[in-house]
């Protein structure tokens, strides 16, 4: 049996960095579920699909394939044949990701893939919906998250290093935006699920968050 670990939390929380961290430390593959929708809202951006055209959006997922692979463990992300891996990482990859991730169309194409890599891998998923919807019975659910302005902070700060000008209440009111779309859906919104363990990273450093999420794997292993 596979031991799946569940993160969950809003937009900039910092699930990936360190549930990247953590996969490397556990030996566990690292599954970026944000980053399958963000294929598929580059799909549907490039196809010039409106974003409330339901029947639009689920005729275009019949085109559309995204699979996940991985080089010297990082995850790729291919679309159709291509590698976007470093396509879908924009602030409007991302917005359009949240728009259309609304749609139970595109969140039962990628319902399947995600929890075939999970019970054939001990994995470390990230998400919004993974402890609730995903995988119910993970070994280990995280809730993690910080306050927006935090949240916008390391956003500006990560954007600043690759050399993006930003404003920081932009990226707030961006991120505020994100997380009521996301908690207020009516499929699968983002929320804590019962049994998940509930960390405010808003004061903590990433060494300290993965320690103690190490900690709580170690303790369910
Ligand atoms: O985590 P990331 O910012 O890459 O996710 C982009 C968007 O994809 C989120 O704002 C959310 O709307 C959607 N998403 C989702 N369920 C997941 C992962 C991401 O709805 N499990």
């Amino acid at each position: 049996m596979s031991f799946n670990i569940a993160i969950d939390g809003p937009a900039g929380a910092g699930k990936s960095t360190i549930a990247k961290m953590a996969a490397k430390k556990l030996g566990f593959i690292y599954v970026d579920t944000g980053a399958m929708y963000r294929a598929l809202a580059l799909y549907f951006m490039r196809c010039g699909i409106d974003v409330s055209s339901e029947t639009g959006i689920a005729g275009a997922l019949k085109n559309v394939s995204v699979t996940i692979a991985y080089e010297d463990g990082r995850q790729q992300v291919i679309l159709n044949e291509e590698n976007v891996t470093d396509l879908i990482r924009t602030e409007a990859v991302g917005n359009m990701a949240s728009a259309t991730s609304i749609y139970p169309a595109v969140r039962t194409k990628l319902l399947s893939l995600q929890r075939e890599m999970a019970a054939n891998h001990d994995v470390i998923m990230d998400g919004r919906d993974i402890g609730t919807n995903i995988l119910p019975d993970a070994d280990v659910k995280i809730y993690l998250t910080a306050t927006s302005r935090e949240r916008a902070k390391r956003r500006a700060l990560e954007l600043k290093q690759k050399g993006i000008a930003c404003d920081i209440d932009a990226i707030e009111k961006d991120i505020n935006e994100r997380d009521e779309r996301d908690k207020n859906r009516e499929i699968a919104p983002l929320k804590q699920a019962e049994d998940a363990i509930y960390l405010d990273t808003s004061d903590m450093g990433i060494e300290a968050v993965v320690e103690k999420i190490m900690a709580i794997v170690k303790e369910k292993q």
